[in-house]
């Protein structure tokens, strides 16, 4: 018996080899330099911050670049999936508008170097399993999950590694023909892959992130294909993937950097050349005084579909996402307001190495910032988009007031230094409900009156504005004219000057008149632009509204 004999009983129906396949997926034809990145999630069911980082990184830098980005559905682990856990995926690629060159969705493929499915490539894998076994670099292993339990509880006990390596890989002596004979019996069987180093030698590896830094070679045997299903393990199917696909540059998590010397064997045991690496950081957060890894049960927003649901513009997102993965994209950011995130080249070197910090005070602010830069027609049309699906109510009175909403949305923007009202689009109602009657019927009100609070005093200045003074034909200065005349006929200074200089003149001000007006009206003591607000409600409302 040979090892091409045990390689035929395991894959007798795989007669391609390696060589077919190389053809089949040749090297791409891109111009020097381009990068071609993949994301690869596992339908979990969620999409945590940490791979979505790891998404707008594979983005910017195939963007960057003139070079390919693929999206690849890593299901290997069949036991885990979760209904509708690949639309999630997609969802989020589509959500914030990183969509891939290359990937697969409902049966069709765009892309030459597919099925971006894994569980549609085993007869990819079984090709290089095949090939492993033939060199005599994989072998079929009988240990039970009892087996190798109990033998990790021995290493645990002994303070060892704990592993299939050295003289725990148990399977790795046996003889072709006895690995033959089982086989040929029925018996259950993993493949592993046959190691070739020395735990206690170490080897250099250069990432993209980090450096160069030191590993121990791979001494274990790790299993490359599973049992049951006899889909490869992640480790397997990352080798071959990666080669097939031409990926240049593999971003992921830094929970995979410990399993570089594993990988880079199996590249070697295949005389392939192993990508190069990007291995993100954890993304922190601060919790009080301390700083702790973010957490999905913890933490709301660990996962993406909090910021579609509070409705934060994509745009902010992803900015927050690139300030934490390059140290200088924020400053880039401030030169380059409008333009698209991918201008920014990118550098793998300036991801920080000892943690990316997610604050979302800072993601608040860049979202306000990025709000307050859209028109208001473009964010009508994102709120109105945002509402539809997750405040039905307000999307149905957004849309029989269109204009109305718009001019709302319009106070104080599209002008040099536009107001910052609103954070995400969930902010919105609660910062204009008091301009639409629906809203303004049910809602609490709290009226915050402030130096004037004697409610006589109050209905008499808000009667006598409506009744003598309010013209809505008024241009602003006129407006602001009149409420100095009602200010000065109530006793209150005409200028905040005037009443610092003689306080014991007047009752007040005349600031303390109009946010007597601009409480009435909107219970609130900050409101935007006043004038605005009374134009846009107009004064059939507003008496109505007074009663
Ligand atoms: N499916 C792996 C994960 O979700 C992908 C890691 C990689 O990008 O290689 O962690």
């Amino acid at each position: 018996m040979t090892n091409k004999d045990l390689a035929n009983l395991i894959f007798p129906d795989i007669d391609l080899t390696i060589e077919d396949l190389e053809k089949k997926y040749p090297k791409r034809d891109l111009k020097e330099g381009a990068k071609v990145t993949r994301i690869a999630p596992s339908p979990t069911g969620f999409m945590h911050i940490g791979n979505f980082m790891q998404l707008v990184i594979d983005y910017v830098m195939a963007k960057n670049s003139g070079g390919v980005f693929m999206l690849r559905i890593e299901d290997t682990d069949q036991a885990r999936l979760v209904d509708g856990a690949i639309d999630v995926i997609y969802n989020t690629l589509d959500q914030y508008g990183l969509i891939a060159d290359e990937y697969e969705k409902d049966g069709k493929i765009v892309g030459n170097y597919g099925p971006y499915v894994q569980s549609e490539r085993k007869e990819l894998y079984h090709v290089f399993l095949k090939h492993l076994i033939e060199i005599g670099r994989a072998y079929p292993c009988f240990c039970s999950k009892e087996e190798t339990d109990a033998v990790a509880e021995i290493q645990k006990k002994e303070g060892l590694r704990t592993g299939y390596y050295g003289r725990y890989a148990k399977c790795r002596n046996l003889s072709i023909d006895e690995a033959y004979e089982k086989i040929k019996n029925g018996e259950e069987y993993v493949i592993r892959f046959k190691s070739s180093g020395n735990f206690n030698k170490k080897f250099k590896f250069d990432d993209a992130k980090f450096g160069t830094i030191e590993l121990p070679e791979n001494d274990e045997d790790i299993v490359i294909m599973k049992a049951s299903t006899k889909l490869p393990t992640y480790h397997f199917a990352h080798v071959v993937d990666d080669y097939l696909m031409k990926t240049t540059h593999v971003v992921r998590g830094e929970e995979w950097l410990s399993s570089v010397p594993k990988h880079i064997d199996m590249f070697n045991a295949f005389g392939f050349k192993p990508p190069k690496y990007v291995h993100t950081s954890l993304i922190l957060k601060k919790d009080g005084d301390s700083v702790r890894k973010i957490s999905k049960r913890k933490d709301p927003e660990a996962l993406m579909t909090f910021y579609v649901e509070k409705g934060y513009p994509s745009k902010a997102v992803i900015d927050s996402v690139m300030t934490i993965a390059n140290s200088n994209y924020e400053e880039w950011r401030t030169g380059h307001p409008d333009n698209p995130f991918t201008d920014f080249e990118f550098s793998p070197k300036k991801i920080s190495k000892s943690g990316a910090f997610f604050d979302m005070d800072k993601l608040d602010n860049i979202s306000k910032n990025i709000i307050s830069r859209m028109n208001k027609d473009e964010l009508y049309e994102e709120l109105y988009k945002w509402a539809e699906t997750y405040d039905k109510e307000f999307a149905k009175l957004v849309k029989e007031n269109k204009d109305y909403t718009i001019s709302i949305l319009n106070i104080e923007r599209e002008q040099k230094k536009p107001r910052k009202d609103y954070v995400c689009y969930s902010d919105v109602k609660e910062k204009v409900w008091y301009m639409f009657d629906e809203l303004y019927e049910n809602h609490e009100k709290v009226y915050e009156f402030q130096n004037i609070k004697d409610e006589k005093e109050i209905d008499s200045i808000v009667n006598t504005y409506f009744d003598k003074y309010y013209d809505e034909n008024d241009d602003k200065e006129t407006w602001f004219e009149k409420i100095k005349d009602l200010s000065e006929e109530f006793g209150y200074a005409r200028e905040v000057k005037e009443y610092k200089e003689n306080p014991e003149k007047y009752k007040g001000h005349v600031g303390d008149v109009s946010t007597v007006i601009r409480v009435r009206v909107t219970t609130r003591s900050m409101t935007p632009d006043l004038y605005e607000i009374l134009r846009i409600l107009g004064k059939e409302r507003i008496l109505k509204r007074l009663g």
